[in-house]
C-alpha cells in the first residue's frame, strides 16, 4: 500500500511568551497508508493537536521530515481538511452556505455551490435541512455539517481533532457509526484524535498511543476487527482485549502527566509543568 503520510523524527519545540521552551513532540515517526483510519490517544498536552497542525501545514516542525504523498508539507492546502470539536458554523448562513464555505472562498458561484454541496448533505444525513440556520440544528447535526464542510472540498486527508468531544454519549455513539459509514463511502485517509479509548478502537485500523510530553509514539496497535463494524463490536472479547492493552499504556502516561502538573492551566488548556 502506498504511504499517504510519512513522518520521520518530527520534533516540535514551542517558545512560550516568557522565552521558556516546551518540547511538545519528539521523534514522531509514523506512516499512514492511503485510505487508512488512524487514531491518536494520549494524555492531555502530549502534542496530539500539535502533530495535526503540522500535518495541516499550519506550522513547520522544529526538525524532522513530514511528507504527504512523498512531497514535503510546506503550507495548508485543500488536500487536507481539519474538523474540530466546535462546529464553528456561521450563524448568518443557512446550512448549505456553511457547508459550501470552502468552495465560496475558492470563488465558486452560488448556484454551482448549491449543486456541489447536495451529495455531501445527503452523505451526512442532512437532506431537507439545506436552508436551515445553525441555531435550529442539534449538536450532532452541527457536527455532521462540520464534517460535510470538510468533505466538500474533497481533501485527501481528514484531520479530526476530538470532533465528538462536546456531544452527549448517545449522540456520540451514533456519530461514530455514521463517520465509519461516510469513511467507507469516501475512502478518505483519516487522522483522528480522541480521549476515548473505545472510540479510537471502534473507528480505527490502528490506534497510536502517544506518551506523556514530549510526545512519542509508544505503541502502534492494530485493530483486527472486521468491518463493517456495528456498535455492538464494542462488547466483543477481541475489542475488550485491545481496550485493556491501550488502557494500561495510557494510565501509566496519565500518571506521569498528573505527577508533573500544577492545578492551573495555560491558555491552551493544557496542564503546566512544575
Ligand atoms: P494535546 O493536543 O495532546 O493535548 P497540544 O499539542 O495542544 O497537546 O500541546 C502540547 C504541548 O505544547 C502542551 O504542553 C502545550 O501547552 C504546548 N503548546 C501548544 N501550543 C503551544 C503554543 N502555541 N505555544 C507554546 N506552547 C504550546
Ligand atoms: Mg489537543
Amino acid at each position: 500500500m502506498p504511504s499517504m503520510l510519512e513522518a520521520r523524527k518530527v520534533r516540535m519545540e514551542y517558545e512560550r511568551r516568557d522565552g521558556s521552551k516546551v518540547l511538545a513532540i519528539d521523534d514522531f515517526t509514523l506512516d499512514v497508508h492511503k485510505g487508512e483510519f488512524v487514531s491518536f490517544v494520549g494524555p492531555s498536552g502530549c502534542g496530539k493537536t500539535t502533530f495535526l497542525k503540522i500535518v495541516n501545514g499550519l506550522m513547520p516542525p522544529t526538525s524532522g521530515d513530514i511528507l504527504l504523498q512523498g512531497r514535503p508539507i510546506e503550507h495548508s492546502s485543500r488536500d487536507r481538511a481539519m474538523v474540530f470539536q466546535e462546529a464553528a458554523l456561521f450563524p448568518w448562513f443557512p446550512l448549505w452556505r456553511n457547508i459550501g464555505y470552502g468552495l465560496e472562498c475558492a470563488g465558486m458561484k452560488r448556484p454551482e455551490i448549491r449543486k456541489r454541496v447536495k451529495p455531501y448533505i445527503e452523505l451526512v444525513g442532512l437532506s431537507g435541512f439545506e436552508d436551515v440556520y445553525p441555531y435550529e440544528l442539534s449538536g450532532g447535526m452541527q457536527q455532521r455539517a462540520n464534517l460535510a464542510r470538510a468533505l466538500v472540498v474533497d481533501p485527501q486527508v481528514l484531520l479530526m481533532d476530538e470532533p465528538f468531544a462536546a456531544l452527549d454519549a448517545q449522540t456520540r455513539e451514533m456519530m461514530q457509526a455514521e463517520l465509519l459509514d461516510v469513511w467507507g463511502q469516501t475512502q478518505k485517509t483519516v487522522l483522528f484524535i480522541t480521549h476515548q479509548i473505545n472510540e479510537a478502537i471502534y473507528l480505527s485500523d490502528r490506534v497510536l498511543v502517544v506518551s506523556a510530553r514530549p510526545g512519542k509514539i509508544l505503541d502502534d496497535v492494530k485493530v483486527d476487527i472486521p468491518r463493517p463494524r456495528g456498535l455492538d463490536v464494542k462488547r466483543s472479547a477481541a475489542f475488550r482485549d485491545i481496550e485493556d492493552h491501550v488502557w494500561r499504556l495510557i494510565e501509566e502516561q496519565a500518571r506521569i502527566t498528573m505527577a508533573r502538573t500544577k492545578t492551573h492551566r495555560d491558555e491552551d488548556g493544557a496542564a503546566l509543568e512544575v
